[in-house]
């Protein structure tokens, strides 16, 4: 059995306080639930003697009344409160139908809204407490398809009883098994003891030559990079024309698609353009929060979650089809990607989160930074003891912090990072902090390739990209 989170601990504002009763008595409203269902279908002939134009607004202004008040249900017309622990998912500010999310803050509560608790965090804490867990396994583990937005306001209720549905949660379309890759970034996966990638964050130029050169001294050393998409919510040129470039240019990028930016007609369109133009490897991200970046007020998107966008990149590839089944004439050839945060404050749900995306499709997994293989081991030995470093290679990630200040602010401002604070002590004491910065990732890096189930290292050096060939080198991984 998981050891969860308490949602009884949680820090609850005053309009979450039904919510978070109904999270802690979940066992109470899945027997409701379970009583219910049967009436649901019993009323179908019943609810048939009467016009549609009559039961329907009356059957969802019961429905919307009590779950609202119960639930701060937002009638997304397909329910899945008895999946989720009877926690709403539709508050999730990303609307994550697979959560948590990889910024979950240290006391529990949102990446986003900082005095929420984290709605996934109480989901995983009601489905512990349900039977259905016991029963028929974990139904919160149940892979969720793209929300039809065309419901929106409508009963899931009536869905119940028109479809004689037994439950309402819809499962990911479970599609054949994927082909080998012919993705460099894969063959060297599969080949290599250690397999190096980095984040490439380009300038915001016109001018190919310097994107190309900015990118020179990472592609020297590492065996693919990541092109960053609007990286933490700031605006940049686009992963895709960085992407192209390096492709056209003999390389093999990364290029990473953030949920945040786009619904699922652009991303289909813009992950296929990808492939007509020679990028083979994505990385798939739900996204930073709006308010994190420079343009807080942009509209979040938000319409698919990394799961969900993991699944409709899996279906082009290997059905040939987009998700709505319309045939794609020489599908695809992706290498699909999943990130994962070790530092996560429930491990137990981070593996899980993890394990959702891999059947979803991430073939391979790179890291956020993770400062502390204390912490990592703990993380690590749940991972590789659910098999899951055989089914998707793991990247760790890892990079340099440039001073004690630095690492200051990115555990203040990045979402889900953690930096012990023995570390930014032993930064402030040393007499050169941006040389130290480099022996700490150095070290970190042999930590980690000692443990087993490492496929690589992705390196993340913000703002210090000429870094990456000394790190490299001192760790002795390449010459
Ligand atoms: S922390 Fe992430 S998953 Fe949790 S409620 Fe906030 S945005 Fe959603």
């Amino acid at each position: 059995m998981l050891k969860m989170a308490s949602a009884d601990t949680a820090i609850i504002a005053p309009v979450g306080r039904l919510r978070s009763w109904s999270v802690r008595h979940a066992r109470f409203w899945e027997i409701m639930y379970q009583m219910f269902l049967p009436l649901l279908r019993f009323a179908r002939p019943i609810i048939t003697l009467f016009p549609d134009a009559f039961i329907r607004p009356l059957t969802t202004a019961v429905e919307r009344s009590l779950k609202a008040t119960f639930f701060d249900c937002n009638m997304c017309g397909d329910c899945v409160l008895s999946s989720t622990g009877m926690s709403c998912p539709m508050n999730c500010p990303k609307s994550i139908r697979n959560g948590p999310c990889g910024g979950v803050r240290e006391n529990g509560n949102c990446e986003v809204e900082p005095d929420m608790r984290c709605v996934w965090l109480d989901a995983w804490s009601g489905a512990a407490k349900m039977q259905n867990a016991a029963k028929n396994g974990w139904q919160i583990n149940t892979l969720q398809t793209p929300l039809d937005r065309s419901l929106d306001g409508q009963s899931s209720w009536l869905t119940v009883m028109n479809e004689n549905a037994h439950d309402t949660a819809a499962t990911q379309k479970v599609v054949s098994p994927s082909k080998p890759s012919t993705s460099p970034l894969f063959k060297k996966l599969n080949e290599q003891s250690v397999t190096l990638t980095a984040e490439y964050n380009p300038p915001d130029t016109t001018d190919p030559s310097k994107i190309l050169a900015g990118a020179q001294s990472l592609l020297e050393v590492c065996d693919a990079v990541n092109v960053v998409d609007g990286a933490g919510g700031n605006t940049h040129i686009s992963s895709l024309s960085v992407c192209t470039l390096l492709a056209q240019a003999g390389h093999d990028p990364v290029m990473q698609i953030s949920c945040r930016d786009k619904n699922r007609i652009a991303i289909q369109g813009e992950a296929l353009g990808a492939a007509a133009l020679g990028i083979k490897n994505i990385l798939c991200l739900t996204g930073d929060g709006i308010n994190a970046g420079d343009q807080p007020g942009a509209k979040p998107v938000f319409d698919l979650d990394c799961s969900t966008l993991l699944g409709t990149l899996k279906t082009m590839r290997d059905e040939g089809q987009f998700t709505t089944g319309k045939p794609i004439d020489t599908p695809p050839d992706f290498y699909l990607g999943a990130t994962a945060n070790p530092s996560a404050i429930e491990p137990e749900i981070e593996v899980e989160r993890i394990a959702k995306k891999i059947e979803a499709g991430a073939q391979f997994i790179q890291t956020q930074f993770c400062f502390d293989p204390e912490v990592f081991q703990l993380f690590f030995d749940r991972y590789t003891a659910r098999g899951l470093h055989e089914q998707a290679k793991f990247l760790v990630g890892v990079g340099p912090l440039s001073s004690a200040k630095a690492g200051l602010w990115m555990r203040n401002n990045i979402a889900g990072i953690r930096i012990p604070d023995s570390l930014l002590e032993r930064l402030e004491k040393a007499h050169d902090q941006k040389a130290e910065g480099i022996s700490i990732c150095v070290e970190l890096i042999e930590a980690y390739l000692k443990m087993d189930g490492i496929a690589g290292l992705h390196i993340m050096a913000f703002q210090q990209p000429d870094k990456v060939t000394e790190i490299v080198r001192r760790a002795g991984l390449r010459t």
